[in-house]
This record gives C-alpha cells, structure tokens and sequence, in this order.
C-alpha cells in the first residue's frame, strides 16, 4: 500500500489555519502515513506569520501529546521552518536547539536589511520586494537575486538545516520574466553554485509544491531545469506541500511525483521511525516500510 508524507506544514501556531489536530485528521483522511508540522520559527524580527515566543512550549507540547495520542496511526514529527537571520535566528540558535526538535527546514524570507536596520522580507508582498531592490540594492535586480542565493549558501555552510525549504521561491517576485529571468546565465550561475554547497553539505532539497497549487506558478519549487540538476548531483529530495490548510497537505503530489518520475528520480528522502532513509515512490505514493 503506497502513502504520503508531508514535513512543510503550518497550523494555527503561525500563520496556518486550524489546531493541529484538524490537519492530522486530515492528513489520514488523504492517505498520509507521516506527517511533520512545522511552524515559522519564533524571530525577534515582528512578523505577521511567525509564531510568537510565548506560544513555543505549547506548540512542542501540543505536538507531543498528538504523536502519543494517533501513534497506531500516522507518525508525526516535531519540526520548524527556521529563518537564517546570522546573529539572530538560525538552526543553532540557542532558543531553536533547546527545542528538541526532530528536524529543521531552514528557509531565506530575509535577505539584508533597510537602513533603519529592518530585514528585507523578499517573500512577502510584490510591493514589499520592490521598495527593498530600490532601497537596498540601488534598482540593481541582479545584485539583490545574488544575494538571495549567496544567503543560503552562506546557510549551508554555517548553519545547515536538515531541509532546505523552498530553495528557488524568489522567482515568484520575477514579473513573468520582465524583471529578471531564470534564463538568464547570471541566474543559473547562481543555482549551480548554491547546488554545489547542497551537495557538499548533505542536506535534503523539498520539491515544495505550494506555488503551483495556489495557481502563483506553473512549476514547483524548485523548477523542473534545477530538478535535474539536482539528479545529476545525487542530492536527495524530499516532497512537501507547505500546507496552511488541511485542504492543501498532499495537494499537486501525484502530479509533481509523476513529474520527478519522469526526470528520473526513484527514491525520497523521508524521516521513518526517527531516521533518514530513502523509500521509493510513484505518483500513487511512497512505498514506505
Ligand atoms: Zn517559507
Ligand atoms: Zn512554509
């Protein structure tokens, strides 16, 4: 019998819609077999959708009582969507190790800061995007997109996550291609290198299917050109749905299993009775053991 995993989710510790406990029922009732949540890392930046200091001991707590509770069921796991903020918040972070989590997606929301010492949120609205090229970066697209991927790199190699979420999200800010293209050679230089230090520092890449379902995109993340890069690399890949709501935790995983099938890729990288192992897959689910 085939399942599904998901290890990118979100609930309504952050910015998620629903308990906990609404996403695992859910989550049975589309077939999944493992489910991890992971919810947006306290910051000491104010944000809208991170979860806030205060809730973290609930959060860990509700958890666990929910792993005990559907543990003839589903396996659940503890983990968080941690930002690489350097001298502030990254997986090594004191306040992220006490956690005790059971694996980190680390993610780039941020990229430098605004004179006033405000970090550039480049995931979050258009406008917001465009104020920081101006303001930051001088107008300059190139130099700001470098620094997008010189950041996770910087990541990797300084505080690596055991997933890398969401790897090429910055190209949704891309206008259709009129403000910068993933075709341009500056831009895949960029993904090449940051591939290379994936590679050297083991960690696992999500195929992070969110742009698509919420129709922002025709590609998952990362897009299909980086995908096969990443196979020829031997880097291993993981498939979330970076749910904010019970309807979306395996929404566009047949499609996008079907996808990385046809690129060539056998096996996924998942976390099964508190280990990593590789499992292979269809676009029916994994085969997990
Ligand atoms: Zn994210
Ligand atoms: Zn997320």
């Amino acid at each position: 019998m085939q399942s599904w995993t998901n290890y990118h989710s979100h609930c309504h510790y952050c910015d998620g819609k629903y308990a906990p406990e609404i996403h695992i029922k859910a989550a049975l009732q589309q077939g999944v077999k493992i489910y991890g949540f992971s919810s947006h890392s306290p910051l000491f930046v104010p944000t809208t959708w991170n979860m806030k200091m205060e809730r973290l001991k609930d959060y860990l707590q509700e958890i666990n009582r929910l792993k005990e509770q559907y543990q003839a069921d589903i396996q659940i796991y503890t983990g968080m969507e941690v930002d690489f903020i350097p001298g502030s918040t990254q997986v090594d972070s004191p306040y992220i190790q006490e956690a005790g989590l059971d694996y980190t997606i680390g993610s780039i929301h941020f990229v430098d800061s605004f004179a006033d010492g405000t970090p550039w949120e480049v995931d979050g609205g258009h406008q917001l995007f465009l104020k920081g090229l101006k303001d930051i970066f001088d107008g300059n697209v190139q130099q700001a997109i470098k620094r997008y991927f010189e950041r996770t790199r910087e990541m990797l190699q300084t505080a690596c996550p055991d997933v890398l979420g969401h790897m090429d999200k910055i190209k949704i800010q891309c206008e259709e291609g009129q403000l910068f293209s993933e075709n341009e050679d500056w831009y895949r230089e960029e993904v090449l290198a940051t591939l290379e230090v994936a590679q050297q520092s083991g960690v696992i890449i999500e195929v992070n299917t969110r742009g698509v379902y919420k129709k922002k995109l025709p590609d998952a993340y990362p897009s299909r050109w980086i995908l096969e890069e990443i196979l020829k690399l031997d880097i291993p890949v993981m498939l979330n749905a970076d749910s904010h709501h019970p309807d979306e935790i395996t929404a566009n995983f047949s499609e996008s299993a079907s996808m990385l099938q046809d690129i060539g890729f056998k096996t996924f990288r998942i976390l099964h009775q508190n280990k990593w192992q590789d499992v292979p897959f269809t676009s029916e689910g994994l085969f997990i053991p």
